[in-house]
């Protein structure tokens, strides 16, 4: 069985300590496996994705000594790919088109109702379902003034009425034992809910292209920080529906600064460029994350 790794960094700012954490870690389980580390673009975001930020990436990995195999994939290059996966979603009721507004949202979920709460999914507050009614109805060509949402009803129970249907569960090896982690049926619908599986500027989300492309190259491990953990939920759910194998998934510690706080892109003090202009070592780097 083959072991293979991958960082998938998005070109919109300069790599900080975290970001090296989690490549190192990712090639580091690659070589003692005997496997593969791969490297990806995640660059569909074209309003922040930059071609300075890709080149640097470049440089701070090599520098960070880490290697990969050629041609990288960049997700932009595939975008054509990623329109077919949405499209063979279509058709019964799994996606539908949404044009509400962050502000819509806010006042659907604000109106009293008895009893509810506003749940807080991996994307933020669940989507109210407003538009949940067109699911089915109106055809998915490109529409510029919508998303795509996924009909997290409609897709958990076709997983869950499907022949020989197990439950929705991914292996976790970021414990350090494996753990087998169960997605309920009431968790995707009520935590997860409507996810956008197109945005309007791209035409794809990083959920689809995320498990695409992880299936298309061959992923059987994700290294990839705890902070998206919620994420990987609705990941394995699009597997499951997609009918694409679910690889391992490794969710990691974050780096934080001395105040504890996560790091972001825009810390640029955190830069590996930084620390390396201001004479660290890559062997510095990985002392200072823990490696
Ligand atoms: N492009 C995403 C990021 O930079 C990828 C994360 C992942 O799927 O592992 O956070
Ligand atoms: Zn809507």
């Amino acid at each position: 069985m083959p072991f293979i790794t991958r960082f998938a960094p998005s070109p919109t700012g300069p790599l900080h300590l975290g970001h090296a954490y989690s490549a190192m870690l990712a090639h580091d389980r690659a070589m003692e496996n005997g496997g593969d580390f791969l490297l990806r673009i995640e660059d569909i975001d074209r309003s922040r994705a930059k071609p300075e930020w890709e080149k640097q990436i470049y440089e701070d990995l090599k520098w960070l000594g880490i290697w990969w195999p050629q041609p990288v994939l960049r997700q932009y290059e595939h975008l054509d790919q990623y329109k077919a996966v949405l499209k063979s979603l279509w058709g019964g009721d799994l996606i539908y088109p949404c044009t509400c507004t962050r502000r819509d949202i806010q006042n659907a979920l604000s109106a009293p109702q008895e009893g509810s709460e506003m749940p807080i999914g991996p994307d933020g507050p669940v989507y109210p379902g407003t538009c949940r009614q067109f699911s089915g109805v109106i055809a998915p060509d490109p529409m510029p003034d919508s998303v795509m949402r996924l009909n997290m009803r409609a897709a958990i129970a076709e997983i869950v009425n499907a022949p020989y249907s197990e439950p929705i569960t991914f292996v976790e090896s970021g414990g350090g034992q494996k753990e087998t982690i169960e997605v309920s049926p009431e968790e995707a619908i009520e935590h997860i809910g409507d996810i956008v599986l197109a945005r309007k500027d791209m035409g794809t989300s990083y959920h689809l292209s995320v498990i695409f492309d992880d299936m298309t190259q061959g992923v059987t491990e994700v290294v990839r920080g705890a902070d998206l953990f919620e994420a990987t939920k609705i990941h394995v759910i699009l597997q499951r529906l997609l009918q694409i194998p679910t690889p391992t998934y490794h969710h990691h510690k974050l780096i934080r600064d001395v105040t504890g706080k996560r790091l972001a892109k825009r810390d640029d003090a955190r830069a590996i460029s930084k620390y390396r202009a201001d004479g660290a070592s890559p062997a510095d780097i990985r002392e200072m994350v823990g490696l």
